[in-house]
């Protein structure tokens, strides 16, 4: 266990002094406390007045050596408090982008070994060398969607906006499954997703699922209180005259 020298833990004035002098007495506050950090060694706290930085304090390392009396100052920090203001956590560039923050010429590689892809034409890795084969040879895609990739965009598109439960969809006249603007789409996720063409629709150029819906569905009617009422025939007028008549 760490005992606390005396002669460090007394050094208040002395780390004071310091500190001042390092940062000038007007940003210096109380003595707040001192704790032992090992053997001969003290940290002491001050109160800052440093403007911007509330609840920020002054920490003074002084150390005594053995056999003399004198403490010197080993280190003078500013640390923050409970409530100190202080920047959050640091998280790579590569975690913190979402869905949607790409913008032109931004490069978003993807790993290697991400799970949502695999070698198209051989089993296990394709090493440089295979790669620039495919590539030259124009056999198309070195990697495609593997089975776990197809189950989460399978998942992301059913339970999004374009999904079955889509306040849209539960209020539309009729699925998308039944609507002339559906495109089919081809391969495994076609049993269950289309692509809507209706320009006028909000989900146009999107995939939707069949179960789906709006209210722009190639089918949709509106119901005889929702039409506009009819017009009256037009009235031929014999009395006045027109500005057209006057020419
Ligand atoms: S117009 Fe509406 S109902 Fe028709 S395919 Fe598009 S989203 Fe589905």
């Amino acid at each position: 266990m760490t005992t606390a020298d005396p002669s460090a833990l007394d050094a208040a004035e002395a780390a004071r002094a310091a500190l001042v002098e390092q940062v000038g007495a007007e940003v210096v506050g109380e003595h707040l406390d001192a704790s032992p950090e090992e053997e001969g060694v003290v940290t002491h706290r001050f109160a800052s007045r440093e403007a911007g930085y509330p609840d920020w304090v002054w920490a003074v390392t002084v150390a005594r050596a053995p056999g003399t009396d004198r403490v010197t100052i080993d280190e003078i920090v500013m640390l923050p408090g409970e409530n100190a203001i202080i920047a959050p956590v640091w998280v790579p560039w590569r975690e913190r982008i979402q869905p949607g923050d790409l913008s032109p010429g931004d490069l978003l590689p993807t790993d290697e070994d991400d799970p949502r892809l695999v070698p198209a034409y051989l089993a296990g890795d394709l090493d440089e060398w295979e790669r620039a084969v495919v590539e030259e040879l124009g056999l198309g895609r070195s990697r495609v969607l593997s089975l776990e990739g197809r189950e989460l965009a399978a998942q992301r598109w059913y339970e999004g906006d374009q999904g079955p439960d889509s306040p849209m969809a539960q209020s539309a006249p009729g699925r998308c499954e039944g609507c002339g603007f559906l495109v089919r789409l081809a391969g495994p996720l076609s049993e269950t997703f289309g692509v809507c063409a209706n320009e006028f629709a909000n989900d146009d150029g999107r995939v939707v699922t069949f179960n789906h819906g709006c209210g722009a569905h190639s089918e949709a009617q509106l119901r005889k209180k929702q039409l506009p009422p009819p017009l009256p025939d037009h009235v031929f007028d014999s009395l006045s005259v027109d500005d057209f008549e006057q020419f």
